[in-house]
């Protein structure tokens, strides 16, 4: 099997952040039979590799000296379903948000809190996705991956994914297994989640008084269009921090001393702190340093207004950290991967 690899090629258009680092070598696969040879070629190097999606969940810092594979396998499928529930087979190159307004429209429903986040099926078990108050794991069934270590397709269950807050096992065993397809089980009567946010109230605003899955999409769709810059627009990767989890003395702490403090109690008893308020309160909103900046409308988000580079996002990152572990006492942890 012949492999079209590229040498040199540059990673700008690659990457929502629109950083403009270049990969060595840089191959798109859309079978399991490509990506194989590709991981292959890569051991027979001794190169490493980057599994690549839609690239919005990533900051690159330099060049990187290893094989970029650019993993566009595609197609979606229905694999059985019942008067209650479909269950559907999306290959991992697939878009996020194609996939969930297809979804909607066969009638299912599930997705419809997580519409419009950028990037791949395949990369949103990654980080466990989530949104609005639904999570990626809520109606995921199964995904099939390859395994680099045992060189074999693996079915993986809920179970064995190890989902937490944007976590996954993916993530804590970064690189080792490439999700090639995801498996989801998806309601055909609506659960509807509309406690998060502003949903309701835009709801309210629409005069939408019984709405169906689809209006709670284009609910969605408006409010992060109205608070979150379109990486076409304005380059970004969402969300740059995680909300930090404190004790619940450490956050009533902080509410003596800041009465708005934004959080929200957890199972186990800790409180989960909402970054995007600590770093507004910080007065980092619609900071610019040359062209790294935080988003005007949102704290939680650092763009790129033209030639900033990673090292410079991250420079501009370095500094909130200290300043909110400075002011609260609070550890910011960065959301998006950081490569180079
Ligand atoms: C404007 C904006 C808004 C966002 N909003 C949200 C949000 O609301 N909620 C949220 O959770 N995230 C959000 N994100 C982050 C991002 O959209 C998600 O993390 C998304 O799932 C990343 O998909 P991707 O295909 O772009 O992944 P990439 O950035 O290409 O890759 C991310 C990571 O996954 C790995 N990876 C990619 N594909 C595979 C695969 N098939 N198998 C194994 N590993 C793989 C990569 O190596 C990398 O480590 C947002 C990003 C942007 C730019």
């Amino acid at each position: 099997m012949s492999l079209a690899i590229q040498e040199q090629v540059s990673l700008r258009a690659y990457n929502t952040l629109a950083v403009d680092v270049r990969a060595r070598f840089f191959v798109a696969v859309d079978s399991l039979e490509q990506l194989q040879a590709a991981l292959l070629w890569a051991q027979q190097q001794d190169i490493a590799v980057l599994l690549l999606g839609g690239g919005s969940n990533l900051v690159l810092a330099a060049d990187l000296d290893l094989l970029v594979i650019h993993l566009q396998l595609r197609g979606i499928q229905v694999l059985d379903e019942d008067a209650n529930f479909a269950r559907i087979e999306v290959q991992a190159g697939e878009n996020w948000h194609d996939f969930v307004q297809w979804s909607l429209a066969q009638g299912l429903s599930g997705l419809e809190n997580l519409s419009l986040i950028p990037g791949h099926v395949g990369a949103a078990p990654v980080q466990n996705i989530g949104a609005y108050g639904a999570e990626l794991q809520d109606y995921f069934e199964s995904a099939w991956v390859y395994d680099r270590q045992t060189q074999q397709p693996q079915r993986l269950t809920k179970a064995q994914c190890q989902f937490a807050y944007r976590d996954s096992l993916f993530k804590r065993e970064s690189g080792r297994r490439v999700i090639l397809s995801v498996i989801f089980k998806l309601p055909k009567q609506a659960d509807l989640r509309l406690d998060y946010g502003d949903l309701r109230g835009y709801l309210a605003q629409q005069q939408i008084s019984a709405p169906t899955p689809q209006d709670v999409s284009r609910a969605v769709c408006a409010i992060r269009a109205e608070k979150l810059p379109d990486p076409q627009q304005l380059a970004n990767t969402g969300s740059f921090f995680k909300n930090p989890v404190v004790s619940a003395e450490h956050a009533e702490q902080l509410k003596q001393r800041y009465p708005k403090l934004v959080c929200f109690a957890q199972a186990d008893g800790q409180s989960k702190l909402a970054a995007g308020w600590l770093i507004d309160q910080a007065g980092w909103k619609g900071h610019r340093q040359g062209d790294a900046g935080v988003h005007a409308k949102q704290a939680l988000v650092l763009v790129n207004y033209g030639t900033a580079s990673g090292q410079d996002i991250l420079q501009l990152a370095a500094q909130i950290q200290a300043d909110i572990r400075e002011r609260y006492g609070v550890e910011l942890e960065i959301e998006p991967n950081v490569l180079g």
